[in-house]
């Protein structure tokens, strides 16, 4: 156990488990490219590396990428913007 207990979050796991934040490669949803769609969010999977798109983008990609491949956290992928978020306990992090 860490003994950290100025977190309150504390309650999931794969955010803890995260040293280093692995960033987008493209901007750009890896998987509405090759069906053409379009995506309103980027959202980055801390597992495979993966740049997805998030819940407010027609396909989602990002959270059935998560289902599908038990890949817990993604993080987002929009400038300016660094938190995660795990799927499985809907926790987010700063980072
Ligand atoms: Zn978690
Ligand atoms: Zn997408
Ligand atoms: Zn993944």
């Amino acid at each position: 156990m860490v003994g950290d207990t100025t977190m309150t979050t504390g309650v999931c796991l794969h955010l803890d488990a995260i040293k280093t934040v692995t960033q987008a490669k493209r901007r750009e949803c890896d998987e509405c490219v090759k069906i053409g769609a379009q995506w309103v969010h980027l959202r980055t999977c801390q597992e495979c590396g993966a740049t997805l798109c998030c819940d407010s983008s027609p396909n989602r990609h990002a959270s059935k990428h998560a289902r599908a491949s038990g890949h817990p956290v993604v993080a987002s992928a929009e400038l300016g913007e660094r938190w995660l978020y795990c799927f499985p306990d809907e926790t987010f992090a700063e980072y």
